[in-house]
């Protein structure tokens, strides 16, 4: 996989593109020394990428791929999760949390979340988990109206770490182990977050972080999941690769497989983009506390709780809800003609077109999902706001929630 020749307009084209991305000089040159070097993939950069992720995180083994929903994929590949199994997870969430569990036949089984955090609702995943295994006409309150089958035991649980906030992480570690079924935490949006002292993507059986550019830290598009499971990190370094288990040449494919391997350019990207990783959290975290500390004068904004069980928070979206009597989609209209671009957050993965009609899902399935998703909004956020831009925002909000 040797490397073209960039030409001196290709070269810049490279670079304006980078640039207008926010990614600073050192980062621009670590991409460009890969595109003047003999490999584009499957060069030495993945690696040392990983080493990075094994040494930031404590895991064993880290996988890197070329995006977060890649990534959770093949932890539900090494759950052994197969058609007709049933993954425990959230309606309220980002599609691929879901989606990697449709990619395999299987049934995501949702159950509602806090309202306070946006995560899973520890007491109701335990309640579907018991009720699923005991199987009767009380199972039947858990399964989509269509499309599901039998009751029958949980295959695997995947929590989602909301906004950067750790689930509820040994709720849902105990829940697996009670059934004997694989953790897979959903960590792509909390790089660097802490759930009582461990790092967020560590507490599963695997994790897996994302790297979009929005995302606290970017290799353009990639991902990468850890894990101290050497059977499981062994078999997803073989699916990420096309199936080649070690051994295998280069058209030998012991399993089915996929190219989900990350590319050198991202790699590279993604290691000097490690080296700032602190200083990137840091601005973030003040853009949060310049946010936290506006809003709170505001009567119709709701912040989401930090929990005391999360000794970290690292913020991927500033999200906020709105006080019912507040027309969300009006004010979002008003905020976006004055420039300010909003988004509302997240629409409940149950009422996608594609979930209804596959499962039957209806409106009021997950009330406190929907009812978030109807109040949420999350505002401009990234690390390389200033104290101005947020107030700016702030006051643009209190303008248009007064008329
Ligand atoms: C970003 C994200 C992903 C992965 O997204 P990719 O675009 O595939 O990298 C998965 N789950 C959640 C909750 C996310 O926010």
């Amino acid at each position: 996989m040797s490397s073209p020749d960039l030409s001196g307009a290709e070269r810049r084209e490279v670079e304006a593109t980078l640039r207008a991305a926010g990614i600073p000089d050192p980062d621009l040159q670590a991409v460009l020394a890969i595109l003047d070097g003999p490999s584009l993939s499957m060069g030495p950069k993945v690696p040392a990428f990983e080493r990075l992720f094994c040494e930031y995180t404590g895991s064993r083994h880290a996988i890197a791929v070329n995006s977060g929903t890649a990534g959770l994929h093949l932890c539900v590949r090494a759950a052994g999760v197969g058609p007709g199994d049933f993954v425990l997870t959230t309606p309220f969430s980002f599609v691929a949390s879901t989606n990697v569990i449709l990619f395999e036949q299987a049934v995501p089984i949702f159950v509602d979340v806090d309202p306070q955090t946006g995560n899973l609702d520890p007491a109701l995943a335990a309640e579907a988990a018991r009720d699923l295994a005991a199987g009767g006409e009380k199972a039947r309150r858990w399964l989509p109206r269509q499309g599901a089958g039998e009751p029958r035991p949980i295959k695997a649980v995947l929590p989602v770490d909301v906004f950067g906030q750790p689930a509820d992480l040994d709720a849902m570690r105990q829940i697996a182990d009670e059934y004997g079924v694989r953790l897979i935490e959903d960590a792509c949006e909390a790089l660097g977050s802490e759930y009582k002292g461990c790092k967020a993507g560590t507490l599963g059986d695997y994790g897996v972080f994302a790297f979009y550019p929005n995302k606290q830290i970017t290799t353009g598009e990639g991902g990468l999941i850890v894990t101290s499971d050497d059977e499981a990190a062994a078999f997803m370094r073989a699916l990420r690769n096309q199936g080649r288990a070690p051994g295998d040449t280069w058209l030998q494919h012991t399993h089915l497989g996929y190219n989900y391997r990350m590319d050198e350019m991202s790699a590279a990207l993604g290691i000097a983009q490690m080296a700032r990783a602190e200083e990137l959290l840091a601005k973030r975290e003040r853009v949060a506390a310049w946010y936290d500390e506006r809003l709170a004068e505001i009567p119709q904004v709701e912040r989401y709780r930090i929990r005391p069980e999360t000794t970290r928070m690292s913020w991927f979206v500033y999200v906020v809800k709105f006080d019912p009597s507040v027309d969300r989609d009006a004010l979002a209209q008003k905020l976006e003609a004055r420039g300010i671009p909003v988004r509302p957050y997240f629409a409940p993965i149950h009422l996608q077109p594609y979930m209804v009609e596959r499962f039957g899902y209806r409106p009021g399935d997950f009330p406190v999902t929907e009812d978030l998703g109807r109040r949420g909004l999350a505002l401009p956020f990234s690390g390389v706001m200033s104290e101005a831009m947020v107030e700016q925002v702030c006051r643009a909000l209190v303008e248009a929630l007064s008329g």
